[in-house]
């Protein structure tokens, strides 16, 4: 079977991007550097590293919102647009057939972290980014805590945040009249990804979505949103 490595060269900063550095003959990775500089590492199929944060301490838990997490990584380029920082949170009730990642289901599962220092990690200056993706598992399954996390992302400065979700944005909706969280994460959100995963239809599926049916939906018009969706 071929191999294929994903390269990319970055419109911004015009960086050599490799998928996986050591999979690149070496005659070919010198000549690309020759041009375009030394390689560096991103995330194009899976993340290079998943990281985690120490659990919430006692003081932590009982003083400050807290989320649920699986772990967390940066330099993705599959989970929304442009290069992305992106948060896996513990806990899924919707049981997908096909699911990619059962690991993410428990809801007892990963680590109580508070969300500043989350926000913190995920927007760490030694990595570049356009944007922090929160995913899961699924966010909406924490409403409170994904609020929170939304909330300490733009007060550090985050100019786009997008959200997964294996719920409908019309589900969502209806959520919303009963649970001010999910108003409050729609509105302050600038993109969502929503629906099941539907194995049957994974063929079909664009670049940053599992399966055909999920929709990218932009929610605010903000200019940094648009800078990164054109
Ligand atoms: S919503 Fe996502 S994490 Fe949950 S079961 Fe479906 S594909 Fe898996």
């Amino acid at each position: 079977m071929a191999r294929e490595v994903a390269i990319a060269l970055d419109g911004n900063t015009g960086a050599l991007l490799v998928e996986d550095t050591g999979r690149l003959p070496s005659e070919l990775r010198d000549a690309l550097e020759r041009l375009a500089g030394p390689a560096r590492e991103i995330a194009c199929a899976a993340p290079p590293e998943v990281r985690t944060l120490a659990p919430a301490s006692p003081e932590e838990l009982a003083a400050l919102p807290c989320v649920r997490l699986a772990g967390y990584w940066h330099d993705s380029l599959i989970e929304g647009p442009g290069r992305r920082s992106v948060a896996k949170l513990q806990g899924c009730p919707l049981r997908c057939h096909g699911c990619i990642t059962p690991d993410s289901w428990d809801a007892a599962g990963g680590r109580l972290v508070p969300v500043e220092r989350l926000a913190a990690a995920l927007l760490d200056p030694a990595h570049e980014r356009d944007g922090v993706t929160i995913l899961g598992g699924e966010p909406f399954a924490q409403p409170a805590g994904l609020l929170a996390l939304v909330r300490a992302l733009r007060r550090r400065g985050c100019r786009h945040v997008l959200c997964y979700s294996g719920y409908t944005y019309e589900a969502l909706r209806r959520r919303a009249e009963l649970e001010p969280a999910i108003a409050a994460v729609l509105h302050e959100i600038d993109m969502l990804i929503d629906g099941p995963y539907v194995a049957g239809l994974a063929h079909g599926a664009g670049a940053w979505t599992g399966s055909a049916n999920q929709r990218v939906l932009t929610l605010k018009d903000t200019p940094a949103g648009a800078a990164v969706t054109s």
